[in-house]
């Protein structure tokens, strides 16, 4: 018993006093002896005045009983810190204080009083009268034995101050640590490294702590023999012991003064708090870190996938321009190839028959000139989509009157309507409809829109060319009586080549290009054109530029 008092009481806080600690050398071990002696010699005092005062009283088994209700004490704050990892260091030892004060109170104050060494009164009235803190039936509770009596407040009491204390105070690194290692025993149960402290000391420090308790040459050899056992390099200028040495020197310590004593003079030479802080951090730590990389992982590999999914779908728009580009080249080539036959047979007749009649050779020449003019025409027309869709034609602007750019149009249409006896009528505002654009683009467009509907419109119709001012835009429609255009040709009408696509052998004036020109102008002046038609009930066509000079004004 006197080795138990001084190992695990006297000396763990003996060794608490860190000025005490600082000052231990070799001559502790006679402390130690000098300790011991002293705990035997009270000890045997005390147990001659309990059997003198109190044994007599009292048999073995209820002390017995009573030292177990004592000891269950430390039950809450034991199985909690396995399995619970909120367990605070705190809270412990806050449940086993209150949880020991009520034992005593409840258990051997009753006892004590029973025997006489204190006045009896308080088991019957209660403290000063106070029946409700009478130590046999506190808070009114009766009709339990006594035993069971302490051991339910005790427990209750223990429980509660383990809880509430666990739960408010801040656990400190050390104690999450160790929270993190006994709950989650089996992640941490295997692995290479047996400490799993990690301390570190310096040889030295560990040599003098050991020899001061042990003697030189015994520690010596129990530190040599081990580190040749585990292979551990103890070589001095290392410096540095292994985490293993320093587990071993606390082991072959607790021996000598105690688990606890051995612990608080071990932990007085390592390093282990500053390391102990990297680790658990790192602990804590590397499941949400996984959890973190794993969530960034899945991130980057969508967006992989993302950017896989554009690159292809930039692909397959690559390959339709490029399926466009194609189609344009080959229609072209065909659209050119055409007036080249007819230009050639021609003119083989012609070089062919010298002797030709005049009137006939110059029909022929005459039709030469004239698809030779188509096949300019159409070159024109390429040319000018080809630069308008590159974005190298840019807008040349001006301000003019868009009314004016209108009856301009008109009057130098109005001789061709006049040849098929068509009425072509310009309906206008008053106003000048200043605009800020480009003049010759416009004017493209008006005379592509009406030679169209001159073209389309039989003989005795009427076209009409309608101006509005629409507050901020310029609409221009055209409108004609001609045979319209079926509804479901609408939608490619604004396509390249849409009617040398279809209608080539039937109307060799047309390249098929003015109403795709047309709408590229207007939309590269911001505006939009499109038509509206019914076969057989004409067509009309509209486009509308925003008039910017209108809102500035
Ligand atoms: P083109 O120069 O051959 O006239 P456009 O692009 O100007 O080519 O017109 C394409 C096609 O749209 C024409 O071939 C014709 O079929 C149709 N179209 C255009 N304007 C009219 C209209 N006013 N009435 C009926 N059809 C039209």
């Amino acid at each position: 018993i006197s080795t138990m008092v001084s190992n695990s009481m006297v000396m763990p806080i003996l060794l608490g006093i860190s000025s005490y600690k600082k000052n231990i050398d070799s001559s502790f071990s006679s402390t130690i002896i000098f300790i011991r002696r002293w705990s035997i010699f009270i000890i045997l005092i005390l147990a001659y005045l309990y059997e003198k005062n109190v044994a007599h009283y009292v048999s073995l088994v209820s002390i017995g009983l009573m030292s177990f209700a004592a000891i269950t004490q430390f039950a809450p704050a034991l199985i909690a810190g396995l399995y619970w990892k909120g367990a605070a260091k705190n809270g412990a030892v806050a449940g086993i204080l209150i949880g020991f004060a009520i034992w005593f109170y409840t258990l051997v104050i009753p006892s004590l009083a029973s025997t006489g060494v204190i006045n009896a009164s308080i088991v019957e009235y209660g403290p000063f009268g106070i029946s409700s803190l009478n130590p046999v039936s506190l808070f009114g509770l009766q009709g339990f034995d006594s035993l069971s009596h302490s051991l339910f407040w005790s427990l209750f009491f223990n429980i509660l101050a383990f809880t509430i204390f666990s739960i408010y105070s801040k656990q400190k690194t050390n104690e999450i640590y160790q929270a993190e290692l006994f709950v989650n025993i089996q992640k941490h149960a295997s692995g290479d490294n047996e400490s799993l402290w990690k301390r570190t000391a310096y040889i030295p420090d560990l040599n003098t702590l050991l020899e001061n308790f042990l003697g030189k040459e015994r520690s010596q050899n129990l530190i040599k023999g081990y580190a040749l056992r585990n292979k551990i390099d103890i070589d001095e200028t290392s410096n540095i012991a292994d985490p293993r040495l320093v587990d071993f020197s606390e082991k072959i310590l607790a021996g000598v003064i105690g688990a606890a004593s051995a612990s608080i003079m071990v932990s007085s030479v390592t390093k282990e708090e500053e390391l102990s802080i990297d680790e658990v951090l790192k602990i804590l730590q590397e499941s949400q870190q996984i959890r973190e990389l794993n969530k960034e992982l899945r991130k980057k590999s969508l967006e992989l996938t993302r950017a896989t999914d554009e690159l292809k779908k930039a692909n397959l728009q690559l390959k339709d321009v490029d399926a466009l580009k194609d189609e344009f080249l080959y229609t072209v080539t065909h659209e050119i190839r055409t007036p080249l036959t007819s230009i050639r047979a021609l003119s083989e007749i012609v070089h062919d028959n010298p002797d030709m009649e005049e009137e006939q050779r110059s029909e022929f020449l005459g039709r030469i000139v004239k698809e030779i003019e188509r096949l300019s025409h159409l070159i024109t027309q390429v040319l000018y989509l080809e630069r308008y869709e590159s974005g190298r034609q840019k807008l040349n602007l001006s301000s003019f009157s868009m009314v004016d750019l209108a009856k301009d149009a008109h009057d130098s249409m109005e001789p061709l309507a006049k040849l098929k006896n068509i009425e072509f009528q310009l309906i206008r505002p008053n106003s000048t409809l200043l605009l800020h654009a480009d003049n010759d683009l416009l004017r493209q467009v008006f005379i592509n829109l009406l030679s169209n509907a001159i073209k389309f419109t039989p003989e005795n119709g009427h076209i009409e060319l309608i101006v509005t001012d629409n507050s901020d835009e310029i609409v221009v429609t055209v409108q004609d009586s001609g045979k319209g255009i079926p509804k479901d040709a609408q939608p490619f009408l604004f396509d390249k080549f849409f009617q040398a696509r279809n209608q080539t052998l039937k109307k060799p004036q047309g390249s098929g290009l003015g109403l795709a020109i047309s709408k590229k102008i207007v939309t590269m002046h911001g505006g939009k054109i499109w038509v509206e038609s019914e076969e057989g009930k004409g067509s009309r066509f509209v486009f509308l530029i925003p008039n910017f000079m209108a809102r500035n004004i």
